[in-house]
């Protein structure tokens, strides 16, 4: 196979318009998949290739970018080319990682539906990879759809493209109407085509090969890192000069410039959904190093002799902070397998060694950890993956990470889109009337008549807690996303959470007739028939500061109230929180307790006594405090 051949394309878009069905489409009927694949296919299994995680794809988006390879045979010419396609990380909380991706492309291709256009997520890698000179391939997909609407939806890229600065090379986009599920592409809207081959055609004739010299000195930048717990890291990027080979000596620069000499393991090429074993890689394609020890991000693989670095990556530094903490309260280790401190430390450790933006530090004590990354996404991901290997742990209330610039102090903002049916717009503005956000943008949205779409900036302290609020003061009909933007000027107070919490007051399962009495006091997190402990957060007290309540009592301990003879059908069913959710909730005193099966609020002091006796001594103290700042300005 000629090495001027080689395209890789990275591939952006909204979730749902439907990458991973084009991908497997696009590897199926390039004969790329092997017979276990099929099987899995033809036993219903959707997505084999890309967004490997459960939890991104729950979540609607990649934060690792994976790649896969195609072997394309032209069937007219019989040339074969090598299409390398890397995923791109949905969420613009991984800027660094998108633009590390975009660096090894060629040119990028853009699945967007048919119906449903262009979505607001999509806009910051798309501007990324503008910025990169990346010619774009437009795929209109989902074109067997009965309002399918493609040459609307053609418009739109191309007005968001204008928006976006592109260039008259980047406007001049192909595009290809594609049915994914169905098998097929044409070049016609509103033609049904017979199969992908308009799809390789574009990205073929459009997309220009990499051109490298594949004799000059090596030069290989590591952009990805992946983890084997066989041969551990594994460094993953772009051989941009020379060749690289299987066991020769080469130098290895760091981004601080730093060379070693080491002596290259294993290589591998991607092929189809995964990795083979190669002898060497030319430059242009994208390769797997094992044996490099010591490697990172950024580093530059390079000539024994002339070791020339590559321009330094752009590395995300984390945007929000919480610890993660063993789980203390009254059911630890009831549900979980690992459950001790040297279990939790060993996990991180290993996490750190391919997720690039985390970082971890000894806590306050050694059960406790300081965790940062790039968002509540990242880490509630992270802590979702270790609750389902069957960890159990506690978390304390996620901080933003402010920065100091001139001595000035700097807070991450964030852009907020928000899609909602007009009649709600007044109560997505009254939740974020105090959380300092400032409108940029209000428009029909096009194609969904009655619908408005507003962007805000905002800061991201103000984005806590806002996803629960949101969806209730709309029931649940606004869609809302948000990315990092900067980091600006402190933008003022934001008011902490309104509501205080009601507390079990003691242990045991939770009663349709006690919680029948509590009707009045709020809503809650629990139901009948759960068991909770002393301390645990059932609810929200409908005003503000805390009450302890009892939820466990049976009828027969008390005659207070007349309880309705069939209370069950009357209880207000329990608000479902999910992590996140939950992770947003909570204050400062709080904790989110999560166990395989479980996900519970808590006080961090169970004891309702001692909770009140910390309570006196925090007030004591903020009273102390401000007597001697009093002082203090008298004195001056
Ligand atoms: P992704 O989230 O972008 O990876 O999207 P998926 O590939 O998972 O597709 C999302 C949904 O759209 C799935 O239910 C697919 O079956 C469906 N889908 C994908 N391609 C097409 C298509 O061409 N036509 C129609 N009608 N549905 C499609």
């Amino acid at each position: 196979m000629s090495t001027g051949k080689i395209r890789n394309i990275a591939i952006i878009a909204h979730v749902d318009h439907g990458k991973t069905t084009l991908v497997d489409q696009l590897l199926y009927q390039s004969g790329m998949f092997r017979q276990e694949d099929l099987d899995k296919l033809a036993g219903g299994q959707h997505n084999l290739v890309m967004d490997s995680n459960d939890l991104e794809r729950e979540r609607g988006i990649t934060i690792l970018a994976k790649n896969c390879a195609i072997d394309y045979t032209d069937p007219e010419t019989g040339d074969v080319s090598k299409i390398n396609i890397i995923d791109t990380p949905g969420h613009a909380d991984f800027g660094g990682e998108v633009e590390r991706v975009l660096m090894m492309a060629d040119g990028v291709c853009l699945v967007v539906d048919a119906f449903e256009g262009p979505m607001p997520q999509t806009r910051f890698v798309l501007q990324k990879a503008l910025s990169y000179g990346l010619k774009p391939v437009i795929i209109i997909n989902k074109a067997d759809r009965p309002d399918a609407r493609p040459e609307q939806v053609v418009d739109e890229v191309f007005d968001l493209l204008v928006d976006l600065d592109a260039d008259d090379d980047a406007l001049d986009f192909p595009v290809v109407f594609a049915s994914a599920k169905n098998g097929w592409a044409s070049d016609e809207p509103g033609v049904t085509g017979e199969n992908m081959q308009p799809v390789y055609k574009a990205i073929i004739n459009h997309i220009k090969p990499a051109e490298f010299d594949a004799t000059a000195p090596l030069q290989m930048l590591i952009t990805t890192l992946d983890y084997s717990d066989y041969v551990g890291r594994i460094g993953i990027g772009r051989v941009i000069a020379g060749t690289l080979k299987a066991g020769e000596r080469v130098s290895v620069v760091t981004r601080e410039g730093k060379i070693t000499k080491q002596r290259v393991g294993q290589i591998q090429k991607f092929k189809g959904l995964g990795k083979e074993e190669a002898t060497e890689i030319p430059a242009g394609d994208i390769c797997a190093i094992i044996g490099i020890d010591p490697i990172d991000i950024g580093d530059t693989i390079a000539d024994l002799e002339n070791p020339v670095a590559l321009p330094p990556v752009n590395i995300d530094q984390p945007t929000l902070h919480m610890t993660f903490s063993v789980n203390t309260s009254t059911f630890a280790g009831q549900d979980g397998k690992f459950v001790t401190s040297r279990q939790i430390a060993a996990r991180l450790e290993k996490e750190l060694q391919s997720n690039v933006a985390l970082r971890v530090s000894p806590g306050n004590s050694p059960e406790e950890f300081n965790v940062s990354g790039r968002g509540l996404m990242h880490l509630g991901i992270l802590l979702e993956n270790m609750r389902r290997e069957g960890f159990e742990l506690a978390s304390g209330k996620p901080e933003v990470i402010n920065k100091i610039v001139n001595g000035k102090e700097l807070e991450p903002i964030e852009n907020l889109v928000v899609d909602c049916p007009s009649e709600c717009q007044s109560s997505v503005m009254a939740v974020l009337g105090d959380r300092r956000a400032t409108m940029t943008k209000m428009d029909a949205k096009p194609g969904a008549a009655g619908f408005v779409h507003l962007e805000f900036t905002i800061p991201s302290r103000g984005l806590i807690g806002i996803r629960t609020r949101m969806l209730n003061a709309t029931q649940g009909k606004a869609i809302v996303h948000h990315s990092f933007s900067h980091y600006d000027e402190m933008r003022g107070s934001i008011p902490r959470r309104k509501n205080g919490v009601m507390i079990a007051n003691e242990g045991g399962q939770v009663t349709p007739y006690a919680l029948d009495a509590l009707y009045d006091r709020g809503f809650f997190f629990s139901s009948p028939g759960d068991k909770v402990y002393a301390g645990q957060i059932i609810g929200e007290h409908s005003k503000d500061g805390d009450i302890t309540v009892n939820c466990v009592k049976g009828k027969q301990q008390t005659n207070v109230r007349t309880a309705n003879k069939d209370d069950a059908s009357k209880i207000r069913p329990a608000r479902e929180m999910s992590l996140e959710a939950c992770l947003e909730y909570i204050q400062e005193d709080e904790l989110v307790e999560i166990t395989p099966n479980f996900i519970r609020m808590r006080k961090r002091i169970l004891v309702e006594s001692m909770r009140k006796r910390d309570t006196r001594i925090q007030s004591q103290k903020l009273k102390a405090a401000i007597e001697n700042e009093a002082e203090k300005s008298g004195a001056k």
